[in-house]
């Protein structure tokens, strides 16, 4: 089992200055009355790093981003290289989202240079694998997330400088969720994948990740092998996504 949970707010391409300062201003807060948190990380969008970096700065909340580009700097316009992002504050980075795999065509092998782009910058990856809809149809989620794993880890990954996200696509933004057998079962087999060629597997942090909010955050992080959560629609609210914080098993 992982050390310590993570939870992880991914914000995705929403709020302005003014909402972001105020978001990450109440979450800090919230951390000086609770003596044992989980590992908390925020991941707003690109242009709000710094804002939040300072914003969350004496505070035990992580910086994260929600992409970066696998080379260290050149003509890539719009991109981010995982380097300014540490130079900036980040401790962590989201590499293989759905969302990116789906609108930007992004591969196993482009996650997997982005991951170790993470790695040799410094970051800790957060990897996301998870099956669309019809792949879980056709009974072939654990296929699926057997090659993303197999595909998106970098070389030189370990437990203690990855973390895995599971996170099925049809659960992402929907208020559905994978019944509690399942996700246990795609958080293992996640793992042994992991742990082929491994011998760290037991340590691996695994995220679950799909329509996590207060209500249903304390059966979904109870699971055996589920190390936390990354958070989309319920990390906006500070009420809601401090409600999933206080609900991850202490470890
Ligand atoms: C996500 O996009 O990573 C996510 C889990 O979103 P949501 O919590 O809104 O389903």
């Amino acid at each position: 089992m992982a050390a310590r949970a993570l939870i992880a707010g991914n914000w995705k391409m929403n709020g302005t200055q003014a909402t972001a300062k105020a978001l990450a201003a109440d979450l800090a807060a919230r951390c000086n009355t609770v003596p044992m948190l989980p590992r908390i990380a925020l991941c707003p969008p690109a242009a709000l790093l710094g804002l939040v970096a300072s914003t969350i700065s004496g505070s035990p909340i992580a910086l994260g981003a929600q992409d970066c580009h696998a080379q260290q700097k050149g003509a890539h316009t719009g991109d981010t290289s995982a380097w300014l992002l540490k130079d900036i504050g980040c401790s962590f980075v989201i590499v293989g989202h759905s969302e990116r795999r789906a609108d930007h065509g992004e591969t196993d092998i482009l996650v997997k240079s982005k991951a170790q782009a993470a790695l040799d910058a410094g970051l800790m990856p957060i990897i996301c694998v998870g099956e669309t809809e019809a792949e879980r149809d056709a009974g072939k989620a654990a296929d699926v997330v057997r090659r993303q794993v197999a595909g998106s880890l970098p070389a030189g990954a370990t437990a203690a400088n990855v973390v895995i996200a599971y996170e099925p696509v049809w659960a992402i933004g929907t208020g559905r969720t994978p019944t509690p057998e399942d996700v246990r079962a795609m958080h293992a087999v996640a793992r042994e994948t992991y742990a082929v060629g491994r011998s760290d597997g037991a340590d691996v942090a695994i995220l679950y990740g799909g329509s996590v909010k207060g209500s249903n955050a304390k059966v979904l992080l109870a699971l055996p092998g589920v190390d936390g959560a990354l958070v989309g629609g319920a990390s906006l609210d500070a009420a809601d996504f401090w409600t999933i914080i206080d609900a991850t098993p202490r470890r």
